[in-house]
């Protein structure tokens, strides 16, 4: 059978993938001129710059994992530490492992008191059932009580708990304050934080999608090549795109949410139509400082995560790339990232951003010389917003689907490529089950 993937992010490029394995012709079409999606990479005089993504999470991520091993890619993707530092108001420092929940117990400024009831949330987290898979949007809906991160975090941990040990990691990871966020993610995240661990293929995590589609041996992938409507025809479906019309018994639509719905208008309900375009997207913006020699080649961590109680912080972090993707920077080089978080982006320019990366990045690390590069990255639509009641709005949409189309894409979950594999791989099994 024929089929067509529209979008080579993660999901269609895991689509493509699963589908090509179950014996079907696949022609993905992708707008921009290289898969990946949000996780692709740039090249800029000599560095490799992570567009979006920059991690894997390990056994937090099985489906990536899985897929990656019968690829035979396990083996290739390099661990990274993730050496943290807390960066107090007066600028103390507290080291911290990104990926281990315990060592936020060990900062100085959590009393026993504090960490006391941050032990016995955790034990009560682990006790009470979970969504098993973090990235299944449908399993994560059953959890959803409609209580938001920031509200059950200073009832359960805390103030100074959710101050130094919340917001960082959130701020980090999803860059928009806890109160707009749903707990069933967070909390399956705590339940299963033993699993995590972080790595980063060599070409930095972008490569994820190339291995898909080099794997996906029935495949055909047209870059540069934005699919502008799609259309009923004898055969299933007829999608355009550079002119032309390709027809294919199904689909897999595997854009953000609300390409998928402008693609599909004239298929789909009111109702489903308006779940995919008003489905929130943070504003997200990250700097890139490139240095030629590296001004800091002994620091001890990779990431410097602000904190301080109370107030609103323009960054979530800063982080060294040259230790998390050796392969991002030439040799003896520093690469600088600073993720800013969403609220203040409504009101700064690009200038502005660009001086306050630079800024944060000295404060963080010592003085520089003047670098080789600033490169801003700045989206109107970032990351999904998954705050309560998302999970179940979007996986409702899977049901008003007309036959034989399938979406994908991490919005169903809370992002991440994990979100992206997990749909892609599932879209295609659909399809797959719909065509027989
Ligand atoms: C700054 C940042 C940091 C991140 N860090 C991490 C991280 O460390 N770890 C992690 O796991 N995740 C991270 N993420 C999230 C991760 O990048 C996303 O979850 C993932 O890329 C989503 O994959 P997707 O395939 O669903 O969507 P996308 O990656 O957005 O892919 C959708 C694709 O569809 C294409 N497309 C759109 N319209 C059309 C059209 N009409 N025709 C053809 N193609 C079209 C787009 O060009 C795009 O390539 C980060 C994201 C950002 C923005």
């Amino acid at each position: 059978m024929k089929t067509i993937v529209i979008g080579g992010g993660p999901a269609g490029c895991a689509a493509a993938y699963t589908l090509s394995k179950q014996g079907h012709d696949v022609l993905l079409f992708e707008a921009s001129d290289q898969v990946g999606g949000r996780t692709k990479q740039l090249r800029r005089d000599g560095f490799n710059l992570a567009t979006g993504a920059l991690f894997l999470m390990g056994g937090i991520y099985p489906r990536t994992s899985a897929l990656l091993a019968e690829m035979g890619h396990d083996r290739d993707i390099v661990p990274w530490g993730g050496a943290s530092e807390l960066q107090d108001k007066d600028d103390s420092r507290y080291p911290v492992s990104f990926v281990s929940l315990l060592s936020y117990l060990r900062i100085p400024v959590l009393s026993l008191g504090d960490k006391l009831k941050v032990a016995m949330a955790g034990l009560r987290l682990h006790l009470r059932p979970g969504a098993s898979n973090p990235f299944d949007g449908a399993e994560l809906a059953a959890f959803d009580k409609g209580e938001d991160l920031e509200t059950w975090s200073r009832k359960n941990l805390g103030e100074r708990a959710y101050e130094y040990i919340v917001r960082p990691i959130m701020d980090f990871l999803y860059a928009v304050p806890a109160s707009w966020l749903s707990t069933p993610f967070p909390h399956a995240i705590i339940q299963q934080a033993h699993k995590m661990k972080l790595s980063v293929p060599p070409g930095g995590v972008g490569q994820v999608s190339e291995w898909f589609v080099q794997a996906a041996k029935r495949a055909e992938v047209r870059l540069s090549t934005p699919v502008e409507r799609v259309e009923r025809s004898s055969q299933g479906y007829r999608v355009f795109a550079n002119g032309e019309a390709h027809d294919a018994d199904g689909l897999v639509v595997a854009t953000e949410a609300f390409v998928a719905a402008k693609l599909l208008e004239p298929y789909i309900d009111a109702d489903a139509r308006s779940r995919l375009t008003e489905a929130p997207y943070t504003d997200y913006a990250h700097v890139a400082i490139g240095y030629a020699k590296s001004p800091w080649p002994n620091y001890p961590t990779d990431i410097v995560l602000p904190v301080g109680v109370g107030g609103t912080r323009n960054i979530g972090a800063i982080v060294l790339h040259s230790r998390r993707h050796p392969g991002s920077v030439p040799k003896g080089g520093e690469l600088v990232g600073v993720y800013f978080n969403t609220p203040p982006l409504a009101h700064m320019s690009d200038e502005d951003i660009k001086r306050e990366a630079l800024e944060a990045a000295i404060k963080a690390f010592g003085a520089a010389p003047d670098p080789t590069f600033v490169h801003l990255f700045r989206y109107d639509r970032g990351l999904t917003i998954a705050g309560p009641g998302h999970y179940s709005k979007l996986d409702a949409v899977h049901k008003a689907m007309p036959p034989r189309v399938c979406l994908a894409g991490d919005y169903f979950s809370q992002a991440g490529v994990e979100a992206a594999v997990f749909s892609g791989e599932r879209a295609a099994q659909m399809l797959d089950r719909a065509m027989h």
